[in-house]
């Protein structure tokens, strides 16, 4: 499978907003955004004025960028949540946000998607009880996530629930018990993501 190797810091650069990609090293002075912020690359800092089709890029890209995915399963997930009823825009977020990497990450069991995404696929995680390592497994509304009993002591998911990043209202964490629930599907206002969906739609639409 399709994978970005590089620097992602280059990324938030690209994009020119923070997308926390490194954990706790995006709020420190060594985030690479605050130390140079212009594009990546020899012409990153020419003023480049964007056309309409280059701003709905832009944005389409950002959405990749923040969840980690491919172009082709970005594209599926804008086929499936132009079939759901409802605005297509917020559907898309809500395919993304359900993604098992992603509440892992937002239940605060991992500290970035990516290394979500690496402790789902490394079998850490059940569902329901069930061992799931499919980080697009999408979760449904009732699910309980947990983490496996042998993986219970692994460093890097107690250091991430000592961080305060706070539980989205969807969810409900029990720390203690390293569980997450469920409660609904996220409504647009619940999903902290700094995406103008509707560039997407529109983008995809042409
Ligand atoms: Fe982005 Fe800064 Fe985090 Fe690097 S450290 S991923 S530039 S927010």
């Amino acid at each position: 499978m399709a994978r970005y190797r590089e620097s992602v810091c280059r990324l938030c650069r690209r994009e020119g907003i923070k997308l926390f990609l490194k954990g706790s090293r995006c709020l420190s002075d060594k985030c690479a955004l605050d130390r140079r912020n212009y594009a990546p690359g020899q012409h990153g800092q020419n003023r480049v004025k964007l056309s309409e089709y280059g701003t709905q890029l832009r944005e389409k890209q950002r959405g990749k960028r923040i969840y980690g995915i491919m172009e082709r399963q970005f594209r599926n997930y804008f086929r499936i949540a132009d079939r759901k009823k409802g605005i297509t825009g917020e559907m898309l977020l809500q395919l993304l946000e359900r993604r098992l990497d992603n509440v892992v990450y937002r239940l605060g069991l991992a500290p970035t998607r990516r290394l979500a995404r690496q402790l789902v696929r490394h079998n850490h995680f059940a569902v329901n009880s069930r061992k799931v390592n499919i980080p697009s497994y999408l979760v449904k509304k009732g699910d309980i996530i947990e983490i496996r009993e042998n993986s219970r002591d692994l460093r890097v998911v107690r250091d991430s629930l000592k961080d305060t990043r706070g539980v989205p209202a969807w969810l409900q964490l029990d720390a203690p018990s390293m569980k997450g629930i469920v409660q609904n599907l996220p409504a647009r206002e619940e999903i902290n993501a700094p995406l103008q969906e509707h560039l997407i739609v529109e983008l995809y639409s042409k």
